[in-house]
């Protein structure tokens, strides 16, 4: 889904930060035009409807870019901003894991409006408007119809966001919030079931008033809500991951004297990575395939196989998949041996833990 809501008609380029008008975007115009032109309005009301949501969605790339450059400040890059019919998405390289990181990320897109609206206030309150008894949105017109404008839709746009409907910034403050005290994946999954909840209540009410937008963003709330936590949980799955369940324990087993032609034979014929090296019984080490191979390069085919054998370091079957992988990428080892009461002597490959560790993508982007 995020890719599909990225790129399009590029517009500009801000602190290497570009802005993309989705061509879907196309459709809000023209919406409103065909909507105008059935009701029997001017096209010069239509052209100002045209232009306050054009205003709007100016609001909305301000509000991108609060989360974008915050996010900056952290080290985090923003691969683009993409503006939708149904408002914006900042493509975060990734959320930070640390809450902290993320409320800050989060608040300040929200905050861009508040201050907008702010300003707004402010000028209108000098400029001798009484705002207790004007008729705001109905009798200004001009400039302060403008700010009177601007104050609605930045207020309208710091509240909607607030909702805590994850992924929506509400909800990825509450996220953050909870991942103050609790851990990250159960933080993801209240705010999830709670953003699901909220996500259908837009669809609902959406559908039930017509307004459809809402049942749109509905849907994409609930879509996204559902792909992060499943990021989350995936992710949580691998850091919970333990060496024995990496473990291989069909070995194949030979005696220092084989030879490396041998060792290759054997290897090959079960597609095997290693050749745990026995004598008399006793676990000697252990050969790598590409040691095997690296040997038959030069020629050494009827060596044996005890010139190649590796005291490789062991590792407990309880300890982090994680952790031992990165022994094995510090230490530069192939495989690592894990031996248990039960089972007896096992290998650990480096192959294996990355791939069951590549489980860990970079984070999605984060919508709205
Ligand atoms: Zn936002």
């Amino acid at each position: 889904m995020s890719a599909l809501m990225r790129g399009g008609l590029p517009l500009f380029s801000f602190k290497g930060i570009k802005v993309f008008l989705h061509w879907t975007f196309a459709l809000l115009p023209a919406y409103i035009a065909i909507m105008g032109v059935s009701d029997g309005g001017s096209w010069h009301d239509i052209l100002t409807e045209i232009g306050y949501v054009l205003i709007v969605f100016a609001c909305v790339v301000l509000h991108e870019f609060g989360h974008a450059l915050t996010a900056q400040r952290f080290g985090v890059r923003t691969r683009d901003i993409t503006i939708l019919p149904i408002g914006g998405v900042a493509s975060l390289e990734r959320m930070p894991e640390d809450p902290k990181q993320e409320f800050w990320i989060t608040v300040a897109g929200p905050m861009v409006n508040l201050v907008i609206a702010g300003i707004a206030f402010i000028a209108l309150a000098t400029s001798g408007v009484d705002l207790l008894t004007t008729d705001l949105l109905n009798d200004l017109e001009g400039w302060t119809g403008l700010l009177t404008f601007l104050l609605a839709a930045n207020l309208s746009l710091f509240l909607f966001n607030l909702i805590p409907a994850f992924p929506m910034d509400g909800g990825r403050i509450l996220r953050s919030a909870l991942g103050m005290w609790l851990p990250r994946e159960k933080a993801t999954r209240i705010a999830t079931s709670i953003g699901r909840v909220l996500a259908l209540c837009f669809v609902v009410y959406g559908l039930y008033s017509g307004a459809f937008t809402l049942a749109i963003i509905g849907v994409f709330i609930f879509m996204a809500a559902g792909s992060e936590a499943r990021m989350v949980q995936q992710k949580a799955n691998v850091l919970a991951l333990r060496v024995g369940q990496c473990v291989r324990r069909d070995l194949i087993r030979m005696a220092p004297s084989a030879t490396v032609q041998d060792a290759w034979n054997a290897m090959t014929l079960v597609d095997h990575h290693v050749v745990v090296v026995v004598d008399q019984g006793l676990y000697r080490g252990l050969v790598l395939k590409e040691d095997l191979r690296a040997a038959l390069a030069q020629g050494s085919a009827t060596a044996p196989i005890a010139h190649l054998t590796q005291h490789v370091p062991s590792v407990e079957p309880e300890q982090p998949a994680m952790v031992a992988y990165q022994r094995m990428v510090h230490e530069g080892h192939g495989a690592m041996v894990s031996t248990d009461q039960i089972h007896g002597l096992g290998v650990v490959l480096r192959l294996d833990l990355e791939k069951a560790l590549g489980a860990i993508g970079p984070t999605a982007p984060a919508p709205r």
